[in-house]
């Protein structure tokens, strides 16, 4: 049975959403929504360009400087973000559903993960509209200055496949928080959530032109247009890092905000004294989950020599336990990749893996042949004694791979974590506070987590460092990205220092 979230398909095409009404191609293009478990059409979708791109981001000015969008309350917003998230949940099962048809992931991780987040996103948001500070400072003189905050206006948002509603929404709760009207280019290979979401919109009361979703590609498509186009303010993109580049230098021209969430290789380092179960047991789940298409994944596990064979074999037991198969099965824990190119890519990896000098592959590394052979599965495998400098430590492999290092002391731990062009995120595991302290000091990623991985409050900054990211999102730090900062100044004539300071 069709997905209901999918019922009203014209044509069999999920279409773009502009200006408040379902919108076909003026061209009339299309592409294929395949599912990545059994390789079948899903059905078609509007495949968008430049002319949509324009009609998009023309209706999201409209409704920002002359439509009601501009006018509304803090308070106002908050009631309309608060109202999208709590459609979200009441449809929470069709939606999970659908975001595991399209994206493979497990239905598990959509019904607990993707979709309670996504509705979560705006429930934050909608609290932070009534929670806004204005910093106010009085000079020498007695004048009073107060900064403030305004929408930017027309503001993108290119998002990628691996956590496609979750992401799509990080973004649009706090673009549309401030005030800001939006153009969103969803990922090419998991575009249905996104275009299901026009039906919450709706029902939600968000004006026409207030938020649009256009589909298609990046290059030569919807999200290049969406980069150059003149009129739109800024582009918080989360992607491959090489695209990121990409944006940046195409944005340039226009003098784009821009906000990157790239690429990762994050990495758990198990310390001799950890408790090794809880440690092997997270840092497998850290490696595995949606298929290990997380940007934050722990690809890698650094191990403390002495401990590094009993690690291994604890790692071996949980993947052992790991259940592969149809993701709308709700015992599947290990699901499709996004897509049979690249779980073909992913092989790649463990080709070169096999193809080096003292490196084992302990399990894992294969098809497996219990799923349907059209699928895009892989096995979890688990790769020992790698260099540092080959392609599996160097590279993100974004597939089910964790591979292994050992290391003898502190100091070489931290250089082998560090010693990548990325710098997203790393678990620290150890008893010892003051070691898991110092190493927090020391490595350079943007998010450390101590005995733990995936925890987060949504106020804290978010972001990588290096090749892994650039600005923050998460709490103000996202609402500071979509906003203008004005500063008002008011003279205090009757001051005795009036006129007599000058800075
Ligand atoms: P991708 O860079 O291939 O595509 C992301 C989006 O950008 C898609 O919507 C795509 O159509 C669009 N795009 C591609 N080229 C473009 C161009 N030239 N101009 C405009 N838009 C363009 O990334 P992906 O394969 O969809 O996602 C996986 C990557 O995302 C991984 O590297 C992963 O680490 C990263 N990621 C990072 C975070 C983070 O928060 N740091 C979170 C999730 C995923």
């Amino acid at each position: 049975m069709r997905n209901p979230l999918l019922g009203s398909l014209k044509s069999n095409t999920a279409l773009h959403f502009i200006n408040g009404e379902l919108t076909a191609s003026a061209n009339g293009a299309t592409f294929d929504s395949v599912n990545p478990a059994t390789g079948e059409l899903i059905c078609k979708v509007a495949l968008g360009g430049a002319v949509e791109i324009n009609a998009a981001v023309a209706a999201a000015d409209k409704a920002w400087r002359e439509g009601p969008w501009s006018k509304t309350t803090p308070s106002e917003r908050a009631t309309i973000l608060r109202r999208i998230g709590d459609e979200i949940l009441a449809r929470k099962q069709e939606f999970a559903e659908l975001e595991s048809l399209d994206s493979g992931k497990p239905l598990q991780e959509t019904m607990n993960g993707d979709i309670p987040r996504a509705a979560f996103n705006f429930h934050f948001y909608a609290d932070l509209c009534h929670h806004q500070v204005s910093p106010s400072f009085r000079s020498d003189d007695g004048s009073h200055h107060t900064t403030i905050r305004e929408p930017l206006g027309v503001v993108g948002l290119i998002t990628p496949w691996n956590l496609p509603l979750y992401l799509a929404t990080w973004k649009l709760a706090p673009a549309l928080a401030q005030g800001n009207s939006v153009v969103l280019k969803p990922a090419e290979l998991t575009p249905l959530t996104a275009y299901a979401l026009h039906e919450v919109l709706l029902k939600a009361g968000v004006p026409a032109g207030v938020v649009n979703i256009v589909q298609g590609f990046g290059p030569d498509s919807a999200g290049e247009a969406l980069v150059k186009h003149p009129g739109v303010k800024a582009i918080s993109f989360t992607g491959e890092t090489v695209t990121g580049a990409a944006i940046m230098a195409a944005g340039a021209p226009t003098l784009k905000k821009m906000s990157f969430e790239l690429g990762g290789k994050g990495a758990s380092i198990i310390f001799a004294d950890a408790d090794l179960e809880k440690a092997a047991k997270v840092a497998t789940r850290a490696a595995m989950r949606n298929q290990g298409q997380v940007c934050l994944a722990g690809s890698r596990l650094l191990v403390e020599e002495s401990v590094a064979s009993k690690v291994i074999e604890l790692v071996k037991q949980e993947i052992s336990k790991i259940k592969i198969g149809d993701p709308l099965d709700p015992e599947t824990t290990l699901g499709a990749l996004c897509g049979v190119e690249h779980r073909n890519k992913v092989l790649s990896f463990i080709d070169h893996a096999k193809s080096l000098a003292g490196v084992k592959i302990e399990c894992g590394g294969n098809v497996p042949a219990s799923v349907n052979q059209k699928g895009a599965f892989l096995e979890p495998t688990l790769i020992t004694n790698v260099p540092q400098e080959s392609r599996l430590i160097q590279e993100e492999i974004f597939g089910p791979v964790l591979t292994v290092q050992t290391f003898k002391t502190f100091d070489e731990a931290i250089s082998m974590v560090n010693g990548t062009k990325y710098g997203l995120s790393c678990s620290v595991w150890t008893k010892d506070i003051d070691k898991a302290n110092h190493a927090a000091n020391k490595i350079r990623t943007g998010l450390v987590w101590i005995n733990s991985w995936f925890i987060r409050n949504l106020h804290t900054a978010f972001g990588g460092m290096k090749h892994s990211g650039v600005g923050r999102e998460g709490g103000q730090y996202s609402l500071d990205f979509f906003s203008e900062m004005k500063t008002v100044s008011v003279a205090n004539p009757l001051h005795e220092r009036h006129g007599l300071v000058w800075i």
